[in-house]
């Protein structure tokens, strides 16, 4: 496989090298961590660059790109330490246009090239993580409204974004699992914010839903088509939340090894020692395989052939072998990622929310231990 990008490809790395050399980023995302906010700013640089045009239709003013564009992006803005999964909802322009009504498509597209936060979905309740078909949140029918009523948890943005779009079963068809595009400034609608050990950028909330009003046309997608259209979504969440891994573990990598060049201890720098080489060998296998796992699965999502089991494979093997790369290259850092303000630190706990958030780990492992005894049946 030629790993080599094209022209567009390399302009674009070229542009997100030169944003990210314009001023000192991190202090930025060191501030937006301390304070849990989304970092609005960089989002709307990287908007103005295109970043949330990658994937878009050429008639939508995107550049129709693939997977490949958003692995070398990722790649580039990780290695220089941004956060990439304050950027998971970009995929959701594509799928507002591809599910969306006229109305729910014009609100999102608004929002397109601001770098404000715009919609996510919410799934998972108390009762119901990894066992989503458990949901108890419902939606009945009365009066020609739609009642909405239910207790969603972790949701990711949602206190940032102005539109959730809710799994909810039909309370007179309990088998029937729908979507709601739901305003969130409607009344009934309660947010509580939570505390995360990781990913604070973005906020993570307890979502009520009391006898919220919705009306036939506030409908996502079909009818008793929630999870069917959820999957997709899954899969390339899954992909994406890889490719922060890969790029996070790049830059923690690279960070240990400048320091381990010119830390001295007894009388020599780290690096001479035989144990700090052996880690810096075992970093870059995982970061070799790593890259070289989302680029063909990139590759394959270009080509139509990504199924369930790749993009599961990739946040697995992602999820887990960045969080050992970042963690040895704490090891090396030792008191100043510890003690200090090192951003080694925050990426060590973004990473360890990644082997549950989007799936835990054990998901992935089912869903892709599955894909696997598929191909030799
Ligand atoms: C930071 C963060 C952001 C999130 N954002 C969103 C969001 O935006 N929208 C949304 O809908 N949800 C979101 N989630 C929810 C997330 O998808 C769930 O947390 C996840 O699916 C796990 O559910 P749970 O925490 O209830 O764990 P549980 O499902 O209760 O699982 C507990 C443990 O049991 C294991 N387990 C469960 N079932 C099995 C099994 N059959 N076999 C083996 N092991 C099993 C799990 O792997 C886990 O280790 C988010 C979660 C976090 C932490």
């Amino acid at each position: 496989m030629d790993f080599r990008l094209n022209d567009e490809q390399e302009l674009l790395v070229k542009g997100i090298r030169e944003l990210m050399a314009r001023e000192n980023w991190d202090a930025y995302f060191e501030e937006c961590d301390r304070n849990s906010q989304y970092p609005e700013r960089f989002v709307k640089e990287l908007a103005d660059l295109g970043i949330d045009s990658i994937l878009l239709p050429e008639e939508h003013g995107g550049f129709d790109a693939g997977l490949v564009t958003i692995a070398a992006a990722w790649e580039e803005l990780g290695r220089l330490g941004a956060p990439t999964y304050v950027l998971y909802q970009i995929p959701g322009f594509n799928t507002i246009l591809r599910e969306g009504t006229q109305e729910q498509i014009d609100k999102i597209m608004a929002l397109h090239g601001t770098g404000k936060q715009m919609w996510n979905s919410a799934i998972t309740e108390p009762g119901a993580g990894s066992d989503v078909g458990s949901l108890q949140t419902t939606y009945t029918r009365k009066d020609g409204k739609v009642i909405l009523n239910g207790h969603k948890t972790f949701i990711t943005s949602g206190a940032g974004v102005p539109y959730l779009v809710v799994m909810a079963r039909d309370s007179e068809n309990y088998d029937t699992f729908t979507e709601w595009f739901v305003d969130m400034t409607l009344p009934g609608i309660k947010i509580e914010k939570l505390e995360k050990l990781g990913l604070r950028m973005d906020s993570c909330c307890e979502i009520y839903f009391d006898g919220v009003e919705l009306e036939e046309k506030d409908m996502f997608g079909k009818e008793g088509n929630g999870f069917n259209r959820v999957k997709e979504e899954f899969d390339f969440e899954r992909f994406l939340v890889g490719c922060t891994n890969y790029a996070t573990a790049l830059c923690a990598l690279e960070d240990a090894a400048k320091y381990a060049n010119q830390r001295v201890q007894f009388g020599e720098t780290i690096g001479r020692f035989q144990l700090t080489q052996e880690k810096f060998c075992n970093m870059a296998i995982k970061v070799k395989n790593m890259k070289n796992m989302l680029y063909e699965t990139a590759w394959k999502f270009d080509n139509g052939e990504m199924n369930s089991g790749d993009a599961a494979m990739c946040k697995y093997y992602c999820a887990n072998a960045a969080f050992e790369v970042v963690d040895d290259a704490m090891q090396i850092l030792a008191g100043v990622a510890i003690a200090g303000d090192h951003r080694i630190a925050r990426f060590w706990r973004d990473l360890r929310v990644d082997r549950v958030s989007g799936g835990s780990d054990e998901m992935q492992i089912l869903t892709a231990g599955r894909a696997v005894l598929k191909q030799y049946r």
